[in-house]
Parts: structure tokens; sequence; C-alpha cells
């Protein structure tokens, strides 16, 4: 805050809140001032915050947090606040310019924040690496349930629900189970759809640990797969492990981009490949970096990021491989650590 300028910052991102002082409510606000931190949460949360929250003030609030912040800035005389435009509303600006009075000035703060998250401490990577292998685990479980005629939903909810036996929050993002054409679609949602002999079969599927994500594609194969099928998830396969391979700091992130993009030209695939490499993982299953085309941010050791090349056939099918990379100081490592071999289910 105090290289960039800002001498108060406003947090509103409960996930951000959460990252700074371990309160994990579904509602609250942050204030930082240079002397302290404050925490404004209503009645339901009150003891939930003491309990949670580390190193704020906890300030319980029954008629409206954000008003109640903005007459602190308006009480303590505040001249410059700085606050995260993302994530407060029109209608909450609106009411902090209001209440907080004329002689605040109330700014963007960017994403302060967001950019301390890129790099995660020990703990963070702990509980990403357990996530990773709850999510490995479940995948491996739920191998032999894979047969003709199960509905995409079942399985979906039979992963969903050996997360949680297996100690996980829950999934940290709808589960996804598409099979046959349906795999095609990149983001497509469990259906009633019956798996069928000769299909492709999407896995998309992350565990959510102590707050943190993991996130991990498998594709398999129902039945003998001919040539062009063997070929396809070959090429997927390669440009996968050959993308994970060039995580690497200080590499730039579209670099890892530009390999996966590379190898799946090699199989003239590259124009089905329609989406970006990967994004970085922590409390939020997308944040930074983004591992898109041209990316010039470099990437940085304690960073965790997915690889995720897919090809998408419209009318045939779809595969895409992903794994939760962890960007350490000696090179890659998986902390999504699921076979891609047993992709033949016979
Ligand atoms: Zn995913
Ligand atoms: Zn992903």
């Amino acid at each position: 805050m105090e290289a960039r300028g800002v001498p108060l910052l406003l947090i509103s991102h409960l996930v951000n809140i959460r990252y700074l002082t371990g309160f994990a409510g579904s509602a609250g606000m942050v204030l930082v001032s240079p002397r302290k931190g404050l925490l404004w949460v209503d009645p339901r949360y009150t003891l939930q915050a003491r309990e949670q929250a580390d190193g704020v003030e906890v300030i319980e609030e029954k008629k409206g947090i954000l008003k109640s912040a903005a007459l602190w800035l308006r009480q303590n005389a505040a001249r410059d606040c700085a606050f995260e435009a993302s994530y407060l509303t029109c209608t909450q600006f609106e009411l902090l310019r209001k209440e907080a009075g004329e002689a605040v000035h109330l700014r963007p703060a960017g994403d302060l924040i967001e950019e301390l998250r890129i790099v995660k401490d020990r703990d963070e990577i702990a509980a990403i690496r357990r996530a990773g292998v709850v999510t490995a685990e479940v995948f491996a479980e739920i191998l032999p349930l894979i047969r003709p005629g199960v509905a995409e939903r079942e399985l979906a909810a039979e992963i969903d629900y050996r997360m949680r036996k297996r100690g996980a929050e829950g999934p940290a993002f709808e589960t996804i189970v598409a099979s046959g054409v349906r795999s095609a679609y990149p983001h497509a949602r469990a259906s009633a759809k019956a798996l069928q002999e000769s299909e492709l079969v999407i896995f998309d599927l992350g565990a959510i640990l102590a707050g943190y994500a993991a996130d991990m594609t498998r594709t398999v194969y129902l039945g003998e797969p001919n040539r062009r099928v063997r070929r396809l998830y070959t090429a997927v396969l390669k440009a996968q492990e050959g993308a994970v391979w060039s995580v690497q700091a200080p590499s730039p992130a579209g670099k890892i981009d530009a390999t996966a993009r590379r190898i799946l030209a090699q199989y003239r695939l590259a124009r089905h490949f329609t989406h970006s490499t990967g994004h970085g993982v922590g409390l939020e299953i997308h944040e930074r970096p983004r591992l898109g085309k041209g990316e010039s941010t470099r990437l940085q050791a304690g960073s965790v990021v997915t690889v995720e090349p897919g090809v998408y056939l419209e009318g045939f099918g779809g595969i895409r491989i992903e794994d939760t990379i962890l960007v350490g100081p000696a090179g890659p490592e998986n902390l999504t650590p699921a076979s891609k071999d047993n992709w033949v289910i016979c």
C-alpha cells in the first residue's frame, strides 16, 4: 500500500478478505489502514469472525456493513481511500460515496491483493497439494463405475460425494462429465445423457480443501479406440506433457501456451484448441497468472497453475487433459497425480 501510495484500502471481495484475515463468511467488509485492520460483519458472523479472523478488529454491525465502513471514513476524517472497483456494485459505490462524504477521495485500488495471491506460501501450497491428492484419488475410485448406460450426472454426483467423504469441503466448481458429441463443448455441464459404447468422456473435477482448490481433467474412451481416436489422444497427451515441462520460472506465461500449440500443430490440430492453456489456482478456481497466447507475465516459483490443452471436434467429441502444477524452484511438480494411461475402458 505504501509503495502504491494507498493510505486506506477498503476490501469487499470475500476471497481477498479470507486471504488477508482468515475470515471465511459469506458477508464482510475490511478496511486496512497503516495502523490497523477493521472487519465489519453482521450478527450472523460475529462469533465466526472472532474465531477465524487474525490481525483485525471485528466490528458487529446490524444495519449495513458497507454503510458502517463509510461512516468510519467520515468520522475519522479520511481523505483518500482505495476500493476494489471489480468487486463493488454501482449501488454499493453510490452508497459508499454518499455516506463517506465529499471530503473522501475514492479511487480504484487496482489488483493489489490479487497480485499478492500469485505466489503461494507453504500453507497454501500444502492445502492445494491435499486438494490435488483427493481429486486424483476420487478419479481413480470412479474409474470402475464408468461404463455404458450410466448417466453423466450420476458420475458427477459420485465424484462430488466421494470428495466430501475424503475430507474435502466439496467440489471447487461444478463437476464436468461430458460424453460423446457433448465432449466437444469445452465447458459442458453434466447432463442426464447416458454414456455409450465408442464414446469419448471428459471429466473435469477439483476438490476444495481449507479454501484451496485443485483442478484436473481426464478423458477416457469407452471401448476399443480406432486409429483416429488414438492419434487425437496421443496429440493432446504430448501437448500437455510438453507444456507441463515448460512450466519453469521465470519463463513468460505465454511460453507454456505456445508449447502446447506448437505440439498440437505438429498433428494439424492447433485450430481445434480453442481456449487458453491454463490459469492460476488457489482460493479461486481461476486466478492469476493466465497462461494464454502472448502473455508476457513471468512465472514465479510458488505459483500454482493448470496446464490443460484440449481439442474439440464438432459432432465427434473432444479430448482435454489437465493437471494442477506447482511452479517449483527446481521445475514443475504435478499436484494432481492421476494416471493418464488408463484411458481405454473396455
Ligand atoms: Zn478444469
Ligand atoms: Zn482449469
